[in-house]
């Protein structure tokens, strides 16, 4: 049942005020909400289909209205001290901290993360946040020996102006204040898109920025859909585009904003990440690794494995233990204690998976494990805030009506030009690739796709941890861990088709500052 989640309404905020924005402006209806007048849309709860509220949609008008109060609010805001503007952020440090739980909660409803991983994204927001406010009070550029001895050079750093950032629905509270944290306390203002699927998260980030007293203007949200989010990038007030999402649209707002002089995107994109099983792996270890990379939230995470390359040696003993477990995962309420993954975010990339499954099996791939429609057994039958089992014994339409969706494993003999092994599915759709050879031959398979975000190794030949580190082509390389996991402490980005050079956290301060070089004559 569609609620009121606020009395501050769900619409955009723009200049400090919260406004349902400029309805003659709207388009046509949309094709995700039904029914939809066009100006409203629905955030949905993946585990049950039901509509959570209804948000405004945001248009163009919208959009030029929040780059207009950016705008007037530049000047006065690059004017404070990096520390005085790191002070906003912190309040929201605090706030993130102390609203874990229920936070993590409204993670876990809208985006149908199981519980853990809802309070995770929280966790990485606020461990960003303390980063950028932190870095506050940091040095921000370099004193040089200067060529004459009565000269003073140095570099200082100043803020690009306008930030428009765009952010994916899986990691909905986190991702955007990678974002604009470093984006603000760097001095520019922000105007920020939050993906469709996830518009609750989107209101009450905005509302902790009103809670902290940031001045009008610095920090704006426009909600919607890909065309408010194209309107911010086509707009020539806007000085960096920050994106995360997938390469289809990321290249896309790369290209446009990257020919423009003076403008510049940053984008962080989508992987075919892979693991590689060496014959001297710990089998523990690699099982484990490869289950939690391939099924944790239900494979919807840009650092996800699509891809086990395990050596021959080892290719049997690991394939029916990993199948053992696929098996058997549990798939189901997302806020339930004992749920392994939950739900698809919605029924169109459930038709996304589907269409992936076909193709590894068009291609040639032996099918391990099919647990794509899942069992009636197999989908929850208690959910927190409503009986899903009616008196009668009837199931609950409700469930019925989640996007469920179980682990699709498969056997593939490797070719380098197979779609299944190069298109990133982004579900719970996994490849096991058996190589022979050395490690020179595992990481040759591992590099054979357009990606290059993420992958990892598991060995206990430090030769071939280091191989791996060192001719991997990707950004995020882990050793005898799972595939998954970010530390604001490092870049967290990607190569060749999966990003443009400007990881998060401490190099995206490029993307969002500009240096003078600076040379005084003191005599
Ligand atoms: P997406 O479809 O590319 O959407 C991302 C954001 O871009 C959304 O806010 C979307 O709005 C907006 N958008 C869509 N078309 C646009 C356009 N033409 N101009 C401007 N904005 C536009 O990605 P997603 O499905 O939300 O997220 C999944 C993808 O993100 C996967 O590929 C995953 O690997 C990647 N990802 C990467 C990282 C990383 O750090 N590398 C992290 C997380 C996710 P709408 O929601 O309205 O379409």
């Amino acid at each position: 049942m569609s609620q009121q989640l606020t009395e501050r309404g769900h619409g955009h905020y723009i200049g400090g005020e919260w406004t349902d924005g400029n309805g003659a402006e709207r388009g046509p209806a949309s094709d995700r909400t039904e029914p939809d007048d066009g100006r409203t849309f629905e955030s949905e709860n993946p585990a049950t289909g039901e509509p959570l509220a209804t948000f405004q949609r945001g248009m163009a008008a919208d959009v030029d209205a929040a780059l207009e109060a950016a705008e007037s609010a530049a000047e006065e805001w690059r004017s404070l001290s990096y520390i005085d503007r790191a002070e906003y952020l912190w309040e929201i440090y605090h706030e993130l901290r102390d609203r874990h739980e229920e936070l993590g909660e409204i993670v876990s409803k809208e985006c149908g993360k199981e519980l853990s991983e809802g309070k995770a994204d929280v966790t990485e927001a606020w461990h960003m946040v303390e980063w950028a406010a932190g870095n506050a009070r940091h040095p921000h550029g370099d004193v040089v020996p200067s060529e004459i001895g009565s000269k003073d050079a140095y570099m200082r750093r100043k803020p690009r102006g306008v930030v428009g950032c765009i952010t994916p629905w899986n990691f909905p509270v986190a991702i955007p204040f990678w974002h604009m944290a470093i984006a603000l306390v760097e001095g520019n203002t922000v105007v920020w898109k939050p993906a469709e699927q996830t518009p609750w998260c989107g209101q009450i980030i905005a509302e902790m920025f009103e809670d902290a007293g940031i001045p009008d203007g610095v920090f704006n949200m426009v909600q919607g859909f890909g065309d408010a989010g194209a309107a911010i990038t086509d707009d020539e007030r806007v000085d960096t585009v920050l994106f995360t999402g997938s390469a289809e649209v990321g290249h896309e707002i790369g290209n446009k904003v990257g020919g423009e002089p003076g403008k510049l995107a940053a984008c962080e994109m989508g992987g075919k990440n892979g693991i590689v099983i060496t014959e001297e792996a710990d089998l523990d270890i690699a099982v484990h690794a490869a289950i939690m990379s391939s099924f944790k939230t239900t494979g919807q995470r840009c650092v996800s494995s699509e891809r086990l390359i395990v050596h021959e040696n080892v290719y049997d003993e690991f394939k029916e233990r990993f199948v053992d477990i696929a098996e058997d995962i549990s798939v189901g309420d997302p806020l339930a204690e004992d749920t392994f993954m939950g739900p698809a975010i919605e029924a169109d990339h459930v038709e996304k998976i589907r269409r992936h499954n076909d193709l590894a099996r068009e291609e040639g791939a032996t099918v391990l494990v099919d647990r794509f429609e899942l069992e009636e057994s197999e989908i929850p039958d208690g959910h927190e805030g409503g009986a899903a089992t009616a008196a009668d014994g009837e199931r609950s339409a409700s469930y019925a009506n989640g996007h469920w969706v179980g682990p699709f494993v498969y056997e593939i003999e490797y070719e380098s030009d197979l779609r299944c092994l190069n298109e990133e599915c982004f579900g719970p759709h996994v490849a096991l690739i058996e190589y022979s050879g050395d490690i020179e031959d595992a990481v040759e398979i591992h590099n054979d796709t357009p990606y290059g975000l993420a992958g990892a190794i598991i060995s206990e030949d430090y030769r071939q941890l280091n191989y791996f580190r060192d001719r991997a082509e990707i950004g995020l390389a882990y050793a005898n861990l799972p595939c998954i996991g970010a530390e604001v402490q490092l870049p967290f980005g990607g190569v060749k088709k999966s990003g443009n050079g400007y990881p998060s956290a401490r190099e995206a301060i490029e993307a969002v500052t500009e240096r003078t070089a600076w040379t005084m004559n003191n005599s």
